[in-house]
């Protein structure tokens, strides 16, 4: 085909647009029209490639690359989360420059319950010329006076207003309510406004003028107030369409994924700003010369080559040239075209959607085109129609293809089969062009049939979105100052940590001398650390709280051989009777035996009972209470070796050979100490918690012996029994207590261990669910089960290598259905809750260590701290290097007061306990040699 014109520039002399000579007529005209409506045909694989190679330009973008600058932007917006439906109140909103010369101010009442949204009340101020070009601050004063005069017409009074500004100038924006000003467009020149933040000139306006207590909560721009205006249709309003003048479309996206983000947890809206997706790479193939054409005359040639195809004041322009082509080469009027026809901007998109309409089309081509001055002939009317839908079928196509890219984009990142999803659109071309829309449905569904789209057409063009921003933050704002409010109890400071150390130190010494006193302080008959030169087998039982271990531990000339097997005690046998639960024991260790081929053997035993024992020497235990849910009768009273000898008994024919019964943190202090003689502290962080250390034998009242040491079992989880920790007792950690088997007993150890920690997490969640803050307010009956929140899922949920998306996947597990927002606040309620735990006990370490340093009177004091327990070893930020230096820290402010400054001078080795730890290594009873 020939190359067209520039159709739009002046014609030769003669009748005005009529063709000098008949030369100018093609030989087949229909051949012609087939021609050029062939051109807009875009087919499906170019449709997919226009997909993938936007997508491609997006994560170029997201990922920060700036050479090749990518064709499009991906401009955060700092809209971190979509609308609840659940938002009410008042708000104002200022729009400006989304309506030319005017600025339109609007009151918008939020119901707060979805389906029911009030009609927002509004005023339409014209800006006076000689303002859009005056100085930048008389534009903000009008503004502001703008808002007064509406204001003062409404029953206001005094009160605080939230207001978010819609402003729809390219801007680069630094926060929900930061954005600066990159050019003016749309013929406003005002002075000294480009490269500042147009909300603080906002505000400025606003004070001056000093009529109203406004605050300016946000500042957001068309499509995002498109995307957040909307009802969510069977999936969340995630992605915003416009297709107006230009087009542009936003969607919520992985804040980590944003690269010029610092936030990498989250979602934030993301402006994509596809306009200017293209150049001849990307859309090459699928321009037509009618394209070319209309870029070269437009203002800005080069640029915006995507919303050039698509944007609803360039769909008009296509069909009038390729209408002045058609006429100029004969084929429609009768060759003869009109000076209007050849003017730019002759045909608006309206007039495109009124001549393509089916039923009335053919009329209104008629008189569209006779105002334009053309005579119009029955044929012409039918080409006419196919142009106008060549253009618009194409657009809507491109438009899905590009859409399709954001869906596929979404889809594939949260790792959905099926994506249900709600897609606001908003523009005057979804307006007045109704079959663009099924044009678009039709073709996303062609290229991403995986998604499960619902289109939702925005209201009052995007007032109430913003207004809902507005509300959202808010909203945001006032559920974070609640989340602090309710966390705050768990953040203990320095001081406070001080004085649970000085606590510790008191009740310590009040045990040891046998006065009144929440810790025990048991002697454990264990005399001595090991030296290293132990040698033999032993089996070693694991009575811990939640599992029951049998060990085959062998030591040889440096190595300790360990196999061990891990049987669960059923709860009806935890607190069943007591007979039940020692066979049960003993069945365990036949089939260990028997398993391991020792059947018959009659090895020396330790057993590692981890329940509070008054020892009477290092093979008598008795049981002084049970804790962590264990209730097993006629226990309590009892010597444990003597239950368990029975046991034995009524087993016939098997022979063990008791001669130890340890403590776990004794255990876990001599396994440590094994191979790290500075070992002389140990510590339980699993189901329980406790610790034991060396103390001086002379301070042991009740044994025999003035020198030498003693291993004291603390017994510390009952610290705070005596109501000394009441003052730091939540209610969270009150309920907890209530509803336990032992209320009101191990009061500190129900704020450290693993039996407790997910349910006070738990109890936060529902505390924080009646308040409105999570889950949108509404209580599930699986929040309300106890023991549903694990105390394992603290671990998942606070490892750094899983997203935010995986403690979604967590609560949603649990029957939670929970928005970004939410898994944030969980995440931070697991954080301070295990924070807590972890200062706690190193107050507790530090009341202990301090207490050894001067035992010994000395300056400074080199020591390891054996530690054990699930919760310890598997909880992210205790066990990784960098956690090392997180517990310190932990650990140091409690220890800081009492002690040198730097950890060079207290000279406390920490840092060797930790490797047998980290490896793993299960606690085991070990024989002082
Ligand atoms: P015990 O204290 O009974 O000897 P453990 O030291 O193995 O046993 O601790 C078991 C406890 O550890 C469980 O009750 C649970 O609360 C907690 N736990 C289990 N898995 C994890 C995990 N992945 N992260 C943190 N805590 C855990
Ligand atoms: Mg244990």
């Amino acid at each position: 085909m020939d190359s067209i014109g520039p159709v739009g520039l002046q014609q030769g002399e003669g009748t005005p647009g009529c063709p000098q000579d008949s030369l100018l007529y093609p030989s087949d005209s229909s051949e012609l029209v087939q021609d050029c409506l062939q051109q807009f045909k875009v087919t499906e694989p170019q449709l997919q490639q226009i997909q993938t190679s936007l997508l491609g330009s997006m994560e170029q973008a997201l990922g920060g690359q700036t050479s090749p600058a990518p064709a499009v932007r991906m401009l955060p917006t700092y809209v971190g989360s979509i609308p609840h439906g659940t938002e009410e109140g008042d708000f104002v909103v200022l729009e400006l420059g989304a309506t030319g010369a005017s600025l339109r101010v609007l009151w918008v009442t939020l119901t707060g319950t979805e389906g029911h949204s009030m009609q927002p009340q509004s005023q339409e101020f014209v800006i006076p010329q000689e303002v859009m070009l005056g100085p930048g601050q008389q534009l903000f004063d009008f503004a502001a006076c703008c808002l007064s005069k509406f204001l003062d017409t409404l029953p206001v009074g005094n009160q605080g207003l939230q207001l978010g500004f819609s402003f729809s100038f390219p801007c680069h924006q630094t926060g929900l309510d930061r954005s600066t000003l990159i050019s003016w467009t749309k013929g406003f020149r005002c002075s000294g406004v480009e490269g500042q933040d147009v909300v603080q000139l906002l505000r400025d306006a606003i004070q001056r003028q000093g009529a109203y207590n406004i605050d300016v909560v946000a500042v957001v721009n068309d499509t995002v107030g498109t995307m957040m205006g909307c009802e969510p249709g069977l999936g969340p309003c995630e992605v915003g369409l416009v297709v107006d003048t230009g087009t542009n479309a936003c969607y919520m996206e992985e804040a980590r994924h944003v690269a010029v983000l610092d936030e990498d947890r989250g979602r934030v809206c993301v402006s994509i700003e596809w306009g200017s997706f293209g150049g001849d790479e990307a859309l090459g193939p699928v321009l037509t010369t009618f394209d070319r054409t209309l870029d070269l005359e437009s203002l800005n040639p080069g640029a915006q080559r995507f919303e050039k195809m698509i944007g609803g004041l360039y769909l008009g322009e296509l069909v009038r040239l390729v209408l002045a082509y058609l006429t100029q080469h004969g084929v429609l009027f009768g060759g003869c075209t009109s000076p209007a026809l050849l003017s730019q901007g002759s045909i608006p998109l309206k007039h495109v959607a009124e001549m393509e309409d089916p039923s009335d089309g053919a009329t209104r081509v008629h008189t569209i085109l006779q105002d334009l001055g053309l005579s119009v002939g029955a044929l012409d009317v039918k080409i006419v129609q196919h142009v106008c839908m060549a253009v618009c079928t194409r657009a809507a196509r491109l438009c899905a293809a590009a859409l399709a890219a954001v869906l596929f984009r979404l889809q594939h990142s949260r790792e959905q089969q099926m994506l249900q999803i709600a897609v606001a659109t908003g523009g005057q071309v979804f307006e007045q062009h109704p079959r663009f829309l099924s044009v678009l449905q039709e073709t996303v569904m062609l290229l991403v049939p995986e998604c499960d789209v619902s289109f939702i057409p925005s209201v009052d063009g995007g007032g109430r979105g913003v207004a809902m921003v507005t509300a959202v933050a808010a909203r945001l704002a006032a559920h974070r100052r609640l989340l602090e409010e309710t966390l705050a109890d768990f953040r203990l400071n320095r001081e406070q940590l001080a004085v649970i150390q000085a606590q510790m130190r008191k009740a310590m010494d009040k045990g040891l001398r046998g006065e009144a006193s929440s810790l025990r302080m048991l002697p454990t008959y264990v005399r001595a650390t090991p030296n290293g030169s132990e040698r033999g087998d032993f089996l070693a039982l694991d009575l811990g709280g939640t599992n029951f271990r049998v060990l085959l531990v062998r030591v040889a000339t440096g190595v300790v051989r360990i196999t061990s097997q891990v049987y669960s005690i059923p709860e009806y046998v935890a607190q069943g009777s007591g007979q039940q639960l020692f066979d049960h024991i003993v069945d365990c260790i036949v089939d260990f035996q028997q398993k391991q081929g020792l059947s018959g053997q009659s090895l020396p035993l330790g057993f590692t009972f981890s329940f509070p024992c008054r020892q009477l020497g290092l093979d008598q235990g008795i049981l002084l209470n049970w804790t962590k849910g264990f209730s097993a009768s006629d226990c309590e009273g009892q010597d444990v070796v003597c239950l368990l000898r029975e046991a034995i008994r009524r087993r016939q024919a098997v022979e063990l050979n008791v001669v130890a019964i340890v403590n776990d943190t004794v255990g876990t202090m001599m396994s440590c100490g094994y191979e790290d003689p500075h070992c002389e502290v140990g510590l339980i962080v699993g189901t329980g918690t406790n610790a034991c250390y060396m103390e001086e034998l002379r301070n042991v009242v009740g044994v025999a012996g003035d020198s030498g040491h003693m291993c004291i079992n603390m017994e510390w989880g009952a610290f705070g029994d005596d109501g000394s920790l009441g003052v730091l007792s939540t209610c969270f950690d009150a309920s907890v207590d209530q509803a336990s088997i032992n209320p009101s007993k191990q009061r500190f150890e129900k704020m450290i261990s693993g039996m407790y920690l997910g349910e006070i997490v738990r109890h936060i969640l529902l505390h924080l669910t009646s308040l409105g803050v999570l889950f949108r307010g509404q209580q599930t009956q699986r929040l309300q089960t106890r023991d549903i929140f694990k105390t394992k899922f603290l671990s998942e949920i606070e490892s750094d290598s899983l997203a935010l998306r995986q403690v979604r996947a967590i609560l949603e597990d649990l029957g939670l259905p929970l928005t970004s927002d939410d898994a944030l606040m969980v995440l931070e309620v697991c954080q301070a809750v295990s924070q807590r735990a972890a200062k706690l006990c190193g107050a507790g370490v530090a009341a202990v260590v301090e207490k050894i340093r001067e035992n010994r009177g000395l300056e400074e004091l080199t020591v390891s701290v054996g530690v054990d327990g699930t919760l310890y070893k598997l909880h992210p930020h205790r066990r990784t290097d960098l956690a090392k230096v997180q517990l310190w820290s932990l650990l140091l402010p409690a220890v800081l007061p009492r002690w040198p400054t730097s950890e060079e001078s207290s000279g406390i080795c920490w840092t060797r306990a930790w490797n047998p730890l980290v490896s793993s290594q299960p606690s085991h009873p070990r024989l002082p040699g």
